[in-house]
């Protein structure tokens, strides 16, 4: 896989593996199915049957070579199950995608321990358990890639999201640093940060705990408020997950690219 041979050919990442938690929905379906077409074949992984079966079968029925996981990562010994169980069913891993999250609008005066904890050990503790995880394999294999999916709102805060934007900091800065540690072992790690995409998840995270607000999701909003002038698609993050994981990406680590439409930039300015 060498910058040499190319960006974006037919079979880019023909004989990679890869594994996408959260692949079985939203965004990370979307990411999944990119490196599928890219020609990878992917494990895909989650808590829920409901969401992995489903998802296999679609990504199955357009040509991939999919499996899929019951994990959860919040739990290390899970996620360190889950890349056994990867491994061992494809022969290899090169590509893990941290894309698994949980948020939700909480006002922090009133955040329980409880729903703190659960957002900031999935989306932080979750990717830092899955990385290590990996970690020895693609060290014994001679290189791998690892991609976090980041957010932006930390950039400038984002009110009742302090479990989310706390974590997904902790993400930017576990991207780098993981960089820094294991770039001599050929494993880089980036992070894509992906700005409002209308995905199910997000449609529900991004309700009140008042409820009753119109949803945000308009055309007219992202017309208004997003420069590119249209919401994101998990298509656009999954190019971009695919690109850093292919020849292009080779060269590329420490690095977090915002895939918004200029969103958080323009920080809702027409
Ligand atoms: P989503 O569909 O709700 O995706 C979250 C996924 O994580 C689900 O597939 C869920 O599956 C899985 N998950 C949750 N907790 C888990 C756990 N403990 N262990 C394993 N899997 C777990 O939402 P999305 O919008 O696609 O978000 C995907 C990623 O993009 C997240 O990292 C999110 O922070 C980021 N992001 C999204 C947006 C956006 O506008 N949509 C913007 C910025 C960043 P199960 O329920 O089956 O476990």
């Amino acid at each position: 896989m060498t910058a040499a041979g190319g960006i974006f050919r037919p079979g880019m990442l023909a004989g990679r593996v890869a594994l996408v938690t959260g692949g079985g929905t939203g965004i990370g379906l979307g990411i999944a199915s990119c490196l599928a077409e890219a020609g990878a074949t992917v494990a895909i992984a989650s808590r829920k049957l409901e969401h992995l079966e489903p998802a296999a079968a679609e990504l199955r029925a357009a040509g991939a070579r999919v499996s899929t996981v019951q994990t959860n990562v919040r739990e290390p010994e899970a996620a360190a199950r889950m890349v056994e169980q990867v491994a061992g069913e494809h022969g290899r891993l090169d590509i893990l995608v941290n894309n698994a999250a949980g948020n939700f609008y909480a006002p922090s005066a009133t955040l329980s321990p409880n729903a703190w904890r659960a957002v900031v050990e999935t989306d932080l503790y979750g990717s830092f358990y899955c990385a290590q995880a990996v970690y020895p394999l693609m060290k014994a294999q001679g290189g791998g890639r690892i991609v976090m999916i980041s957010m932006t709102l930390h950039y400038r805060g984002w009110p009742l999201m302090a479990h989310a934007t706390a974590a997904k900091a902790g993400v930017d800065a576990l991207t780098r640093t993981l960089a820094l540690e294991w770039a001599a072992d050929r494993i880089t790690v980036n992070a894509v940060a992906p700005g409002p995409i209308p995905t199910e998840g997000v449609r529900k995270a991004f309700t009140p705990p008042d409820g009753g607000a119109p949803d945000i999701f308009m055309d007219e909003y992202a017309a208004r408020a997003i420069p590119l002038r249209r919401w994101g698609t998990p298509a656009d993050v999954g190019q971009m997950v695919a690109f850093l994981a292919g020849p292009a990406g080779e060269w590329i680590t420490g690095a977090i690219v915002v895939v918004d439409g200029g969103s958080w930039l323009a920080c809702g300015r027409p």
